[in-house]
């Protein structure tokens, strides 16, 4: 990972933003940028560089992990240490600074008594999602992880596929799928794997409960690994015993749905194009009342990540960008089903990521 150059990138957002500085403390965001996996740290970037701060248990991982910056081991937050740091050396700048921080991951508290150490030498300025947007779009090596987490994800599917029955529960089913989702070394899930039969596949985040498979019915498995840092995130869905022609049509239509969407994927594409392809194909079966949620979204370091595929997001695609594609159909104390996959935009369109039949399988 090139830590240097996404340093640069950012500098450069800074200077667009009118900010001095900008202080790192949302943890994907601090190793994005310098590689520090910890739970405890902070970054603090600006034009001389970046410096990361940490405290004693991460002082042998700090330098181990960080990369293009000084380590500063203190004792006391990170974030705190980084005010103090800031304060120490705060005439530096000749006029007044400004100090971006994190809105989204600072609490008013943290806000308040950075200000204070701060006193009158910095401007403090809630900074816009710079990292974020800058995580966006993916480097090669990123991709290439996502492409590993994704193969390994997708492994698990088969997992689920063995332990499905009726009166097997959806704990048992889930379960089976993190013990090999760990003995094949992914390093936890991306999420509470969601394993849900019958009526509750109609939850849309049905964490697998110790209900038991019914003997008939939609079974929805939505699953996803972390490897070497980053996310997947796949949802197939199973019939159990004989499927009504109902239950056919609303699995046919969400699966066009689905290829509709992704079908819609390449660079200059609106976000909410995306979503409007998948609900398109659902009006036309009079099923989009009961698709209550976005389509899909980016993912990468963390399991939702911008861009957001939903209505009124103008935000276009881009090469390097990565997103699912996950339209569903609700009906509520009935039945649910979801369709999801993870997708590259590239140059020249899009790239489903361990694409396989998706024909509705009956156990
Ligand atoms: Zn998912
Ligand atoms: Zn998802």
């Amino acid at each position: 990972m090139d830590y240097a150059a996404r340093q640069r990138c950012l500098q450069a957002a800074l200077e667009r933003d009118e900010l001095d500085l900008l202080l790192i403390t949302h943890l994907p965001n601090v190793r994005y940028l310098c590689g520090f996996t910890g739970s405890a740290g902070a970054l603090l970037i600006g034009d001389r560089g970046a410096t990361f701060f940490t405290d004693g248990r991460y002082a042998a991982q700090a330098r181990a992990e960080v990369s293009a910056a000084r380590v500063v081991i203190a004792r006391k937050a990170p974030w705190l240490a980084a005010a103090e740091y800031l304060a120490d050396s705060g005439k530096a700048h000749g006029r007044k600074a400004a100090l971006g921080f994190e809105a989204e991951s600072v609490t008013v508290a943290t806000r308040e008594r950075i200000a204070a150490v701060l006193r009158s030498k910095f401007k403090l300025r809630s900074a816009p999602p710079l990292v974020e947007r800058a995580r966006t779009v993916k480097d090669a090596a990123e991709i290439r992880r996502i492409r590993r987490a994704v193969e390994l994800g997708a492994s698990l599917f088969q997992t689920a596929l063995k332990r499905i029955r009726p009166g097997v529960s959806e704990l048992e089913v889930a379960a089976a799928m993190e013990y090999e989702a760990r003995r094949a070394g992914a390093e936890s899930m991306s999420f509470p794997t969601i394993v849900a039969a019958g009526k509750r596949s109609a939850v849309v985040h049905g964490r697998a409960s110790q209900a038991p498979i019914p003997q008939r019915g939609f079974v929805v498995c939505d699953f996803g690994v972390i490897l070497a840092g980053y996310c997947s995130d796949r949802t197939r869905t199973v019939y159990v015993g004989r499927p009504s022609p109902a239950a056919r049509r609303a699995y046919a239509a969400v699966l066009e749905a689905q290829q509709a969407a992704l079908d819609a994927v390449r660079p200059g594409v609106r976000a909410s194009e995306i979503d409007a392809a998948a609900r398109r194909v659902l009006r036309g079966q009079k099923l989009a009342r009961y698709f209550t949620h976005s389509t899909g979204h980016g993912l990468g370091l963390e399991i939702h990540e911008a861009p957001r595929l939903a209505a009124g997001q103008t935000q276009t695609l881009e090469p390097g960008m990565v997103i699912t594609v996950e339209p569903g159909v609700y009906i509520p104390g009935r039945w649910g089903v979801r369709i999801e996959d993870v997708v590259v935009v590239t140059p020249s369109g899009s790239e489903v990521l361990k694409p396989t039949e998706k024909e509705l399988i009956v156990v």
